[in-house]
């Protein structure tokens, strides 16, 4: 059996085990790694892929097109590249500026509405991406009368250098707002939060979609 094999049976036969009666959808992280590898784990069953990096992405696109991909797009957001992820990406995780949310919006005019997650700076650090969570309300209510733009939920990265005490209280406030958010907008269903080393905790605590890179394909070049 190969490494990816191994890797991807690991991670389903860890998804059974948490048995929390919801289906977890994977998304594997493949930014930086050789194609081959991403070939294999397609031929291993794996149909969701998430990038960062647009040139890269569309570059792997290109190479390849032959298969029947979703892709979503997991990387911050220039506004100089709304068009280009608009075109082609089926989901963006990463959506926390309402003027780039626009940008895109009408960018997928057109085409199928582009599914997206919010992202929520959960843990506070000036270094990090997202809304800070008392500003989803308004944020979300703005984003709903984008009309290209289909509300699938809320991402976030939590920090990993924070006490487990720390972490369950920042992710029982992601979880909380996840619920209200779902009973409030018909689309949203999505919690996208955990990656390699930090999924199955994620999971415990309400995530059901998870971003794994190098559990599956191993450390980035
Ligand atoms: C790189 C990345 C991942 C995957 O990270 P691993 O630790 O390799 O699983 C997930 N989400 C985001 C936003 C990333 O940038």
């Amino acid at each position: 059996m190969t490494d990816i094999k191994k890797n991807l049976d690991n991670i389903k036969d860890n998804l059974m085990s948490c048995d929390v009666g919801r289906s977890i959808t994977l998304v594997a992280v493949s930014k930086q790694q050789e194609l081959t590898k991403i070939i294999e784990a397609i031929n291993w069953g794996q149909r969701i892929f998430g990038e960062n990096y647009l040139q890269e992405a569309l570059k792997k696109q290109e190479q390849l097109k032959e298969y029947d991909i979703e892709w979503h797009f997991i990387g911050p957001i220039q506004s100089n590249k709304c068009k280009l992820i608009a075109e082609n990406f089926s989901w963006v995780h990463t959506i926390d500026r309402l003027k780039i949310a626009k940008r895109i919006n009408e960018a997928r005019e057109g085409m199928p509405p582009l599914n997206i997650c919010i992202q929520i700076n959960i843990s506070r650090e000036s270094t990090k991406s997202g809304l800070f969570i008392e500003n989803l309300d308004s944020f979300a209510n703005e984003i709903e009368g984008y009309n290209n733009l289909k509300l699938r939920g809320l991402m976030a990265i939590p920090s990993n250098m924070i006490s487990d005490k720390q972490l369950t209280i920042e992710f029982g406030l992601l979880k909380d707002k996840f619920e209200k958010m779902k009973k409030k907008y018909k689309n949203v269903d999505k919690l996208s939060v955990g990656m390699s080393n930090d999924y199955m905790k994620a999971i415990r605590h309400g995530a059901n979609m998870i971003r794994v890179g190098s559990n599956i394909f191993g450390v980035r070049k």
